[in-house]
């Protein structure tokens, strides 16, 4: 069974169950984090939320995420992504958030999201599914690109309504936070972002990971294998969310043409970091 979320700003959650296509275990794919343009609401743009106001947010938010997610408990794993992240977050145009990064232990889970102010998670499944540091790399410095591009305020807001958003910000509403805490890891699944924010954190994330030493080859080769991931579960034209997104080759076009404009890794590098990666971290989560 696909159970796909209704929102009016949607963004998709495909939950298939045991018995369906190849899938032997139950694999959560939250395919708003690269395969597709989450919503597709196309309204006028505004950013209601200061950094201030984003900061507290987040803060908040990422309590109520580690009180129902379990981080990973590996404390060297965690400093891998944490180090993979400050390089990222270098390499970002907005440096006035301070932007960390956790692993959540949650093997089957293919995911990662950034809360307002900079707070990111990404889950072991997704880091399971790379093959690489810099695919691993790729998916954050999109997530990276959604603070830097400022589009909390605007899809938090759509989303959650601003009244709950400030009364959550002010601490006075612990009902609120749950709600939202519960809504961004239920079946809805993630942020809600406009297709004009993913395509612009498709944009400034490959800038960003290339400027962090990547090859951004790595965010194509990442999207293939979502592309790939999806069939598994039953084909993506047999998803409801292909109905009403924008097909996922219309953002590898976009981005086979944006490749292009960066210069080959010199030769004897590849900008991949795929045996540091097997290393550090492949072969730690399959113990
Ligand atoms: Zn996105």
């Amino acid at each position: 069974m696909l159970v796909v979320s209704n929102h009016s700003l949607d963004c998709a959650v495909e939950r298939p169950t045991a018995g369906r296509g190849r899938a032997t275990k139950p694999v959560v794919l939250v395919l708003c984090l690269m395969l597709l343009g989450c919503s597709t609401y196309q309204g006028v743009r505004f950013n209601i939320l200061s950094t201030e106001e984003e900061i507290r947010l987040g803060q908040q938010v990422s309590e109520e995420i580690e009180r129902r997610e379990e981080l990973l408990d590996n404390p060297a794993l965690q400093a891998y992504v944490a180090e993979t992240g400050r390089r990222l977050a270098d390499a970002s145009p907005r440096q006035d958030v301070q932007y960390t990064f956790k692993v959540i232990d949650s093997p089957e889970n293919i995911n990662a999201f950034a809360l307002p102010g900079g707070y990111m998670y990404v889950y072991s499944g997704l880091m399971k599914l790379c093959d690489n540091e810099a695919e691993l790399a790729s998916v954050m410095a999109h997530e990276i690109a959604h603070v830097a591009g400022h589009h909390h305020g605007e899809s938090m807001t759509r989303q959650f309504g601003y009244n709950l958003l400030m009364s959550i910000i002010l601490g006075e509403d612990a009902n609120a936070l749950a709600v939202l805490g519960a809504e961004l890891l239920g079946t809805a699944g993630a942020m809600h972002y406009s297709r004009g924010h993913e395509r612009e954190a498709d944009y400034l994330g490959m800038d960003i990971l290339f400027r962090a030493g990547y090859n951004p080859e790595a965010m194509l080769r990442f999207l293939g294998k979502m592309i790939d991931e999806d069939s598994k579960q039953g084909g993506r034209r047999s998803l409801p969310i292909f109905a009403s997104h924008p097909p996922t080759e219309e953002r590898v076009q976009r981005l086979e043409t944006l490749v292009l404009q960066y210069p080959q890794p010199p030769p004897g590098a590849d900008g991949l970091y795929a045996e540091r990666y097997r290393r550090e971290v492949l072969d730690v989560l399959k113990k």
